[in-house]
């Protein structure tokens, strides 16, 4: 497996592969790769004839005080953990190769980038919608691969593609879970011992809401106040937001109807963690609860 730093490069390996035929997958990722990163490189070996893992921790996304210098990195790593899911190239370009200037383009997807996430992360998906664009204009992927775990990212590139007709199909796979039902994250590394265990807070809420909504719970703030109630009865958690909007949209809804998405973001100690389910349910939002 090949290791690039360059636009050049990645850009010559890609040529070659294409002048021979072969169709591209491209994995972005920023590293420090873990068994949910790992789902989406065995895919893309399975869909591809050549696999392109990109590790870039991409400042445009991060705030002000948010963990850009103290993100974990270690490509040496990530490069073995690619090489045995089956990539065959990684592209791990410096900041200065990404933005040898900083970039007076942006893209941004109005009315998907503001609320969730969003709130808590002014600018944030602009910077994600930016960096994805670039890696997708590098690499020119025939397919490229996202998480679920990150719901509101995937909903802002699909959106992306569709709006800019990108010659790239958007493929986004399953949450991997810890056996215990975290969701995999490369910041569960900042968790403390007491801090890791606090952290089921996250599944175990999204849980008790499914098991709710199963129940026939139809109000959105009623399955809200479960959540809220599940996460404050850990003390080691805060609530940064628990949303639920429909999957598409991501619009809040009052009640709960179609493709629903619920997800929330929590404060473990200083470590803030992302989580979410989607529930498939009839759209004519019936209540059985009642
Ligand atoms: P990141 O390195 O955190 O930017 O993530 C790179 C890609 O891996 C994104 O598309 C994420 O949604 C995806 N990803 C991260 N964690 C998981 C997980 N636990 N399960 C599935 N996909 C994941």
């Amino acid at each position: 497996m090949k290791v690039f730093h360059t636009i050049s490069e990645i850009r010559e390996f890609v040529r070659a592969a294409k002048g021979r035929g072969e169709s591209i997958g491209l994995v972005p990722t920023m590293g420090y790769l873990h068994d949910g990163h790992l789902s989406l490189v065995r895919r893309a070996r399975e869909e591809n004839d050549r696999v392109v893992v990109s590790v870039f921790v991409n400042p445009l996304q991060f705030g002000p005080g948010e963990d850009f210098e103290r993100y974990p990195r270690d490509l040496g790593r990530d490069s073995a953990l690619a090489a045995g899911a089956g990539a065959d190239a990684v592209f791990a370009p410096e900041v200065a190769e990404m933005y040898p200037e900083p970039t007076l383009t942006h893209v941004t997807v109005d009315g998907l980038s503001e609320g969730l996430c969003g709130a808590s992360r002014p600018g944030h998906f602009r910077g994600v919608a930016t960096v994805v664009m670039k890696l997708l204009n590098i690499v020119s992927p025939n397919r490229a691969y996202f998480g679920q775990k990150d719901a509101q990212q995937a909903t802002v590139i699909r959106r992306m593609a569709a709006d800019l007709n990108l010659d790239t199909s958007i493929v986004i796979l399953p949450i991997v879970r810890e056996s215990d039902g975290l969701a995999m994250s490369s910041r569960n590394v900042y968790l403390t011992p007491e801090g890791r265990r606090a952290a089921l807070v996250l599944s175990s809420s999204l849980r008790l809401a499914s098991e709710i909504v199963d129940g026939g719970e139809r109000d959105a703030a009623s399955v809200r106040r479960a959540i809220v109630a599940g996460i404050s009865a850990e003390p080691m958690a805060r609530v940064d937001y628990v949303a639920i909007v429909h999957a598409d949209n991501l619009k809040p809804l009052d009640r709960l109807a179609g493709r629903v998405l619920i997800a929330l973001a929590v404060f473990i100690d200083k470590v803030r963690l992302i989580d979410n389910v989607v529930l498939d349910l009839d759209e004519s939002a019936a209540d059985g609860a009642r």
